[in-house]
């Protein structure tokens, strides 16, 4: 079958790979008939993520049709479509119990890689380096998912692909970063990143109650999307200071809560950004947390800072004391996709959200070498490529 590899930093090809087979009673083989990059998917292509491997496949966000079943698997038939949460949960373990999906104890196979740098592993993800369990990706025209029978959500007939793909991590990510603020009525959210994630978490905000949401970023077209589509005001952080804008627009005080959607390769300007950028490629730090840093600073006395975005390991010039001087909290976390993906889908079927409105680029799976370059150039107006197998290329 034809999947999109990794081929070592900055080099994605779309290669031919053996087809994904059936290893375990609980397994299902998936034809993909729509899958998506996300911005996860470009710290792995950048090189930021240790334990990626020549060769691997990418793609965490993917739906399609069930074309073969593990002998255990009953709640689920052949021609069943579905759509896959980025991260594979067993449903059984302590983990899953608590519906922490996201740390399920039985998904990762390499999880002494992942205790080494953290101390504890996580669960098990596709397409996102050994340290997730070296599972294969699902921008390719099949995948196998494990512990099929609790993960995937059956689609209901007639709802279009693009409504249901982003079920499978943005959309729940996005909304998990407003739950974890608890908004109170009044409250004013600010989220650093107008990507997918950050678009969904500002829909969210206001969906969850918020009175008025901040969305941060410095593409033009990121803003206006914010702006237009969920009604947030907006901050070009290459005008505007942010952190005098925030103050101005709260009375002083601050957001009530501040949503990091932004992650571990922040952009930034001045001294802190050429030093972030010298400590993370001398390997002295993992991460550049320009944004989260920002996020708490800029925070209310006593407020939440929710953070989607994803790190990898260690940070330098953490304030510490802001956090706990003023009585921060901070929440964060993998999404674990399973708790929320019912109850998002019940709000797209009700018409409380359309998850589609971010969709910039379809293209066929073939030129997801292209898909990944527009998407981190943020060239040609990009917000979120979906690609599709077997998709004709426009002429
Ligand atoms: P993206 O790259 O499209 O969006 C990131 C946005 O942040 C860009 O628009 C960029 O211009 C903006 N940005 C960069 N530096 C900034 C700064 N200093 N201030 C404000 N904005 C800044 O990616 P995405 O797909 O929206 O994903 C966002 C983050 O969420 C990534 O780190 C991704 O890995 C993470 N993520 C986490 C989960 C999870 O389970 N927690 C799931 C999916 C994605
Ligand atoms: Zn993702
Ligand atoms: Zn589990």
């Amino acid at each position: 079958m034809k999947a999109t590899c990794f081929m070592g930093r900055n080099t994605v090809e779309v290669q031919e790979v053996p087809d994904p087979r059936i290893l375990n009673a609980r397994d299902a083989i998936v034809k993909i008939t729509s899958t998506a990059i996300c911005g996860s998917d470009l710290h792995l292509v950048d090189g930021y993520v240790p334990t990626m491997m020549h060769g691997d496949v990418l793609g965490h966000e993917f739906m399609g049709e069930v074309v073969e079943l593990g002998s255990q698997v009953d709640n689920l038939k052949i021609g069943d479509r579905v759509v896959v949460p980025f991260c594979i949960a067993c449903g059984v373990c302590t983990a899953c119990q608590k519906e922490l999906y996201s740390l399920c104890e039985n998904s990762n196979p390499n999880a002494w890689m992942a205790e080494k740098l953290w101390g504890h592993a996580g669960a098990g993800a596709f397409g996102y380096s050994h340290l997730t369990g070296g599972y294969a990706g699902g921008q390719a025209e099949y995948a196998r998912v494990p512990f099929a029978d609790f993960g995937p959500l059956k689609v209901p007939d007639g709802m279009p692909d693009e409504q249901a793909l982003f079920l499978s991590d943005i959309l729940p990510t996005g909304y998990m970063g407003a739950d974890l603020c608890d908004i109170e009525p009044g409250d004013v959210i600010a989220v650093w990143g107008c990507g997918p994630v950050g678009q969904f978490a500002i829909a969210s905000a206001f969906l969850l109650g918020a009175e008025r949401v901040i969305a941060i970023d410095r593409f033009p077209y990121r803003l206006q999307m914010a702006r237009e589509h969920s009604g947030a005001e907006t901050i070009n952080y290459e005008e505007t200071n942010v952190p005098d804008a925030l103050r101005e627009m709260t009375a002083g005080r601050g957001p009530d809560a501040c949503i990091d959607a932004v992650g571990m390769e922040a952009h930034g300007h001045g001294p802190m950004y050429a030093y972030d950028r010298v400590m993370q490629a001398s390997r002295m730090e993992t991460d550049r947390p320009i944004a989260l840093r920002e996020a708490i600073m800029a925070c209310r006395n006593g407020g939440t800072v929710s953070v989607l975005g994803v790190y990898g390991g260690f940070i330098d010039k953490f304030p510490m004391g802001s956090v706990m001087n003023r009585a921060l909290t901070i929440r964060t976390g993998q999404t674990p996709v399973q708790r929320y993906m019912r109850p998002l889908l019940e709000r797209i079927q009700n018409g409380e959200i359309d998850p589609t409105f971010i969709i910039t680029h379809t293209l066929p799976l073939e030129q997801a070498p292209h898909g990944y370059d527009i998407f981190k150039h943020k060239l040609d107006g990009c917000e979120k490529v979906v690609l599709k197998p077997g998709m004709t290329p426009a002429a």
